[in-house]
């Protein structure tokens, strides 16, 4: 793209935004009452089927909550309803006390600091890890100035530090596409990474993992908690076991709602949960 059509492509936009004003302009996510996010009683019908029933959740500031339950309990639906993907018939999504996440178009919830991480690993197989990071940082939309600039060294400094995070320092230079299936999990997170999200959706994150890859990405989910809010959806227990370090909290979903929630270890010996998930 030349330089005038680009100039005329933000001169559009700023026109856009002039004539109807995005929700988010200018509003930024208040976290100074400790809660990340805030689902209220939300209830999704598909067909008269309740995938998600009066569904309650809040996630504080900084925290990491896994959350357990059995296939179809409505696990992915709630992300879905976090992420703009379904809208819920009823209830509420908030984003730290003043964002509600319903009147969000999808990438707009992106854009205010929600990050996705879906099942499957969807990196660039073709370009290296590097320039993965580096297409991750410049679709943000802070940095829209810089689309087409060179990286400014404080950008540099942000791919370096990532790539130790995931574990993918001496593979910079790789062609995406030769990582193993863990490696691509974590490129990809690393990639969600590059736009500061305050909160982490992660769904299934180890699945099709080896060993050694999990125990990594529970270290690697470890020193995120504090920064971001995470929220991991796991059926590894575990995994579960090493993310919740014995006294975090845990949510077992079950028909739509929570069925309980507690440390790993209650909510393992409570009997509804043992009958509908873990007795299996
Ligand atoms: P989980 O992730 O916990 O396994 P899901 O959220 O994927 O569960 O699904 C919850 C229930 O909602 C399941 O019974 C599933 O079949 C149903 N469901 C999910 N998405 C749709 C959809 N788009 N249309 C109809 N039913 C759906
Ligand atoms: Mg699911």
């Amino acid at each position: 793209m030349t330089p005038d059509l680009m100039e005329a492509g933000a001169r559009a936009l700023a026109e856009h935004e002039r004539k109807a004003p995005s929700v988010i302009a200018g509003a930024e996510p208040y976290f100074g009452q400790g809660v990340a996010l805030y689902v209220d009683g939300i209830t999704v019908s598909f067909d008269g089927f309740k995938a998600l029933n009066d569904l309650h959740l809040t996630i504080n500031v900084g925290e990491l909550r896994c959350i357990i339950g059995p296939n179809g309990a409505g696990k992915t639906t709630m992300m879905d309803c976090i992420t703009g993907k379904t809208r819920p018939d009823a209830g509420k999504v908030f984003f730290g006390s003043n964002i509600d996440l319903l009147r969000l178009k999808e990438p707009e919830i992106a854009q205010i600091g929600v990050g996705r991480k879906f099942q499957k690993p969807t990196v660039y197989e073709q370009l290296s890890v590097f320039e993965n990071l580096e297409l991750a940082l410049k679709a943000d939309r802070r940095a829209r100035a810089t689309l087409f600039s060179r990286l400014s060294g404080q950008q540099a400094d942000r791919i370096a530090e990532v790539l130790l995070l995931i574990h993918l320092k001496d593979e910079a230079q790789r062609t995406a596409g030769l990582l193993s299936h863990g490696q691509k999990q974590w490129l990809e997170i690393g990639m969600l990474l590059m736009q500061d999200p305050k909160l982490l959706l992660l769904d299934e994150p180890v699945a099709g993992m080896t060993d050694e890859e999990t125990e990594r990405t529970a270290e690697l989910f470890l020193s995120l908690e504090g920064q971001h809010s995470l929220v991991v959806v796991e059926h590894d227990m575990k995994f579960v076991d090493q993310l919740t370090e014995g006294r975090k909290t845990v949510t077992v979903l079950h028909e739509g709602s929570v069925l309980a929630e507690g440390l790993l270890s209650e909510v393992q010996a409570n009997e509804k949960v043992v009958e509908v998930y873990l007795g299996r």
